[in-house]
């Protein structure tokens, strides 16, 4: 049987890797829509390959080059928010891979017509939290993770009851300055901060890899799609990048998946779910791995992590003030505006200040979105200009 498939993201990090599984068993899917921020070319070149039906453009001033570059094939061209929901809704399988609060709207309208959703864009999860979850239920839509740790979980849930479940055990590299003096991690650069030991990823989660804040965003996504409190959420630093994460169950057994570190295995895993198909991924050598390490988190020099668990705690309009305060400041830090370390004062400043109410709708979380950016560049106008 062909699965029909639209692709969110489809230039990036996530994208490039469900295309290549994509490409390797042509028969087993049908690309109906692929989207991309602003690269017309890598989109159009996409398109082509995959004998897509839509391609959609974010950036509307990309139109007329995407569509030039299209003419001839059966592919149509689009741009915009419009376009990105008409492509969030054109399969009933979804691969949710934009990067930030940009992908929301696409995915909730995934959500809304009750489609499989491949869900990558852990930070659309995080800013909407349970009017996400509450939108699936209402649906029926699935949301099957791509994130490798909850994609683990999923796997390790399988056949088991949650009610049964005590703890899910989050396994984080520790990024590349797990090691590193406090000093080292204050003069840290961008290219230092992106160039992560185990993973090759796109910018913003490289950072968020750095910070740990990405595993924060992990912990409040884990809440979210296993329904379960901060408290039985556990994180232990586990560097070798092998156990993707844990359940541990009331009798005491722990279940793990385990697999090399490519994230071509969690996306295969989604895109052939309730199957299976192979990967090119290099099978697991635990032999020549030779031992695991495990190690608690250093909350001390990885302060994000704390701030993150604190605002999943508090709840309410946290986690999107979170969500959007990181963005600004990882924006800001690649582009050398700010220091490393300041990314986390700014999260921490952003939720300190914020008095919202619980989002009630997305055009809430939206706004919270908004307001917290505009603070967020607003701060770090005055302390840094
Ligand atoms: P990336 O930067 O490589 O790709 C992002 C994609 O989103 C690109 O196609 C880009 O064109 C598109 N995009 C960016 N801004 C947009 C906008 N404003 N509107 C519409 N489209 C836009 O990022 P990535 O590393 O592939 O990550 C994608 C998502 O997957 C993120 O939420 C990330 O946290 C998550 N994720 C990534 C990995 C990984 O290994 N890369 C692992 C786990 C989770
Ligand atoms: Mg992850």
């Amino acid at each position: 049987m062909t699965r029909a498939i639209a692709i969110l993201g489809a230039t990036g990090s996530i994208g490039k890797s469900t295309l290549d599984l994509v490409e390797r068993e042509p028969q087993k899917f049908q690309v109906e829509a692929v989207t991309a921020g602003t690269n017309a070319a890598a989109l159009a070149g996409i398109a082509r390959r995959t004998s897509a039906r839509l391609a959609v453009i974010a950036d509307e001033q990309q139109l007329s080059k995407l569509q030039s570059m299209l003419a001839g094939t059966d592919c149509r061209a689009a741009a915009g928010a419009d376009g990105l929901i008409e492509a969030a809704t054109s399969a009933e399988f979804v691969i949710a891979a934009i990067v930030g609060c940009a992908g929301l709207e696409p995915t909730m309208a995934a959500v809304e017509a009750g489609a499989t959703v491949a869900l990558a864009n852990k930070e659309a999860l995080v800013t909407a939290g349970a009017l996400m979850t509450d939108a699936a239920a209402a649906s029926g839509a699935r949301l099957l993770p791509v994130d490798s740790e909850h994609n683990a979980i999923f796997q390790c849930l399988a056949g088991n009851r949650m009610e049964d479940v005590s703890r899910i055990i989050l396994t984080a590299s520790g990024g590349p300055f797990r090691a590193s003096s406090a000093e080292t991690i204050a003069n840290a650069t961008p290219a230092q901060a992106v160039a992560h030991p185990n993973w090759s990823m796109g910018a913003k989660i490289s950072v968020d890899s750095a910070t740990l804040m990405n595993k924060g965003l992990e912990l409040i996504e884990a809440s979210y799609l296993f329904g379960l409190p901060s408290e039985r959420l556990d994180i232990v630093v586990h560097p070798q990048s092998v156990i993707h994460s844990m359940v541990e169950y009331v009798d005491g057994s722990v279940l793990a998946q385990l697999g090399s570190p490519d994230m071509r295995i969690p996306i295969a895993s989604a895109l052939a779910w309730p199957d299976r198909m192979a990967t090119p991924a290099a099978k697991l050598d635990l032999a020549s791995i030779g031992s695991l390490d495990f190690e608690a988190p250093d909350l001390q020099r990885f302060p994000s992590l704390r701030i993150a668990r604190e605002a999943l705690e508090a709840g309410g309009a946290a986690a999107t003030v979170l969500n959007a305060a990181n963005e600004v400041a990882v924006e800001s830090f690649l582009a050398g505006n700010i220091r490393f370390p300041d990314i986390a004062v700014l999260v921490q400043t952003a939720l300190d200040k914020a008095k919202f109410d619980t989002p009630r709708s997305i055009g809430d979380v939206l706004e919270i979105d908004r307001v917290t950016r505009d603070r967020t560049r607003a701060m770090m106008k005055a302390s840094y200009a």
